[in-house]
């Protein structure tokens, strides 16, 4: 009987994607022996106020550049193709019957640990899927029912600082590779208008 492969989820808006995503996505690759990363960039509001996103085929692009050298990521566009909200139970759910004999982790900082009981369904989750926790600063909490991975190690890059350094015109915090930053620049995004 072939093993069931360990497959990391890592949701978010990787607007850009930066050196802290990076850092955790390679944690978790060590500390629980995944053998694959999936990044998985959900879609932004554009209503959201104060934010002027990059578009989804840019963040698309960005991730691709930044983890060319990485053969266990997968760059995935799930959540982007599906009509309305992305709502993480049903990537969840849809990576379950994509991956039915694999062990799936769902990846995040300890602020989402934070927030997943605000989530739609976060035990449904809870169900599906373990999860990998960065504790950034404090150790998250355990809760029962959740199987919960912590890994160490902080990492300093912010997207919103990022955003806002390119926005000003001032100097950019060394957070995002050679390749996303050139790409940036030449696609003049993030500039205010
Ligand atoms: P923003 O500043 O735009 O909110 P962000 O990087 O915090 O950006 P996301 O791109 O949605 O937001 O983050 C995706 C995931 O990466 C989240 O689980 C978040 O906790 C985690 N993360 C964000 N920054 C870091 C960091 N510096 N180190 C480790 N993990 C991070």
């Amino acid at each position: 009987m072939i093993a069931p492969r360990k497959i990391g989820l890592f949701g978010g808006t990787f607007d850009p994607v930066h050196l802290g995503h990076i850092h955790l996505a390679k944690l978790a690759k060590e500390a629980v022996g995944l053998d694959e990363v999936r990044f998985l960039p959900c879609q932004i509001s554009p209503h959201k106020p104060g934010s002027s996103p990059a578009s989804c085929e840019d963040r698309c692009e960005m991730l691709r550049l930044a983890t060319a050298e990485f053969p266990w990521v997968v760059v995935d566009d799930f959540e982007l193709r599906e009509s309305g909200p992305s709502y993480s139970y049903l990537t969840a759910e849809a990576m379950v019957k994509k991956f039915p004999n694999d062990r799936l982790f769902w990846m995040m900082g300890g602020d989402q640990w934070d927030a997943l009981p605000g989530w739609k369904r976060p035990e449904h989750i809870a169900a599906l899927v373990e999860f990998i926790v960065l504790a950034r600063g404090e150790t998250p909490v355990p809760r029962a029912g959740y199987r919960l991975h912590i890994v160490k190690g902080e990492h300093p890059a912010s997207a919103t600082e990022i955003r806002r350094a390119i926005s000003n015109g001032s100097v950019l915090p060394g957070w995002i590779t050679p390749a996303v930053a050139r790409w940036i620049a030449e696609n003049n995004i993030y500039r205010s208008p």
